[in-house]
């Protein structure tokens, strides 16, 4: 074989695409030395019950300090290169014993995810589509060399720990409230060589989290510093990794100085919408052809996170307003927004993630210029984003059966 052809493969196999391809392999149960590691297994759970169950606050009241409350119990499993998954506990919620050493401490070999227990007015309680963050944090964890796992596994133990905590902390009387899980996975391994953790730590953990849906008068964007960027071609802004957010706090802490809630984070020279925050950025406006039109920026170079709520927006407004308006994922820049805004195309705006649910967005501050958008009477969302947040509210408080509402089973 010619020299130049082995090195084409080589070159080939060490693109960010073929890793991807590689980890996306089915979990094997095989260590490096070829002996037999233990999958993530949630059938062997192992449960540990607090002995001192705590007070559990109102809304109001677990909201009100500069603490989160978590409930009463955590998930753990802990994973070694040479042993695979350790038996997942769960146990008292409680600090975790880490060497200064450990991995993720310096090398940010971190990554979560963020879902919602809802507590429906048919008295049962839901998570939505867990299926979906579990496959994004197994592929968040392969993107930094963390262990993967059979995402379905996660889903039994966040399914397990809401089982015990949920009928105390979320009780039936709370309808119209909810809790939010925090699965997490860090490197541990104790040694200060750079390299890929040999050890890590699976937790989950279940608290309270405001209600962040409804600011008074709409969400206030303010578009990100001209030199700064959050994510990259390349990079790893598509994975849900703490790596992603620490350095994005300088600007977030600007904007709420200046009064604004989050950043409308702007992507190469022609300042290409990406984000809003930590939730995935839409525009309803009217095309130059009269045809109205949801837009949001696309996934397919990576750049933005695949938000669950994005997806199901997506999918509910191509389901219900089909022939109404065209729903289209692809790149705009704020400069076409600005043009929307001049022509009197621009009908609204949203936010949605997790944390924010489907978030009015009523202004926007570029360079100097500031774009209102209209919304609702009386601070109301404007038309489709109210329709979209009733939709996806009424499967996650259970006023509609749809299979994305998964009902967490509970002891009477
Ligand atoms: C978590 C997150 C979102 C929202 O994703 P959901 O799955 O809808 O919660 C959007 N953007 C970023 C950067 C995020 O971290």
């Amino acid at each position: 074989m010619a020299p130049t052809a082995i090195h084409n493969q080589q070159d080939v196999d060490l693109t960010a695409a073929a890793i991807q391809r590689k980890e996306a392999q089915p979990t094997k149960a095989a260590a490096s030395n070829g002996s037999a590691v233990a999958p993530l297994d949630a059938s062997k759970l192992t449960y540990n019950l607090t002995k001192s169950p705590r007070h559990v606050p109102s809304e109001a009241e677990a909201n009100a300090g500069n603490e989160t409350i978590c409930t009463d119990h955590m998930v753990t499993a802990v994973w070694s290169a040479s042993a695979g998954w350790s038996t997942p506990e769960l146990k008292p919620y409680g600090p975790l014993a880490l060497m200064p050493t450990a991995s993720c401490l310096h090398y940010a070999t971190e990554c979560f995810e963020g879902l919602k227990a809802f507590r429906g007015y048919d008295g049962r309680l839901r998570i939505f589509r867990p299926d979906r963050n579990a496959a994004r944090m197994r592929m968040s964890a392969a993107r930094i060399s963390l262990p993967v796992f059979e995402p379905a596994e996660l889903v039994k133990l966040m399914t397990a720990l809401l089982a015990v905590d949920g009928p105390r902390w979320l009780p039936r009387d709370r309808p119209g409230s909810f809790l939010y899980l925090r699965p997490t996975l860090i490197g541990t391994q104790s040694q200060l060589g750079v390299q890929s953790p040999k050890e890590a730590m699976l937790y989950i953990i279940v608290s309270f989290m405001p209600r962040m849906d409804s600011p008074p008068g709409g969400m206030r964007l303010h578009t990100s510093p001209e030199d700064m960027v959050r994510a990259w071609v390349g990079g790893f802004g598509y994975a849900k990794v703490g790596a992603n957010y620490g350095p994005s706090l300088m600007a977030t802490q600007d904007a709420r100085a200046r009064g604004f809630h989050q950043i409308l984070w702007l992507y190469g020279p022609d300042g290409e919408c990406t984000e809003a925050g930590a939730s995935n950025f839409f525009v309803v406006w009217k095309r130059r052809d009269g045809k109205k039109e949801l837009i949001t920026a696309p996934l397919d170079d990576k750049l933005i996170l695949d938000g669950v709520t994005r997806r199901s927006c997506l999918d509910l407004i191509r389901e219900k307003l089909a022939g109404e308006i065209e729903v289209t994922e692809r790149k705009y820049t704020i400069d076409e927004l600005l043009e929307a805004d001049s022509e009197g195309r621009l009908l609204e705006s949203f936010a949605a993630g997790t944390a924010y649910f489907v978030c009015p967005i009523s202004q926007i501050h570029h360079r100097g210029r500031d774009v209102s958008i209209p919304m609702g009477p009386e601070g109301q969302p404007g038309e489709v984003t109210g329709k979209v947040k009733g939709w996806l509210g009424d499967i996650m408080y259970g006023r509609t059966q749809h299979e994305w509402g998964v009902v967490i089973p509970e002891k009477e």
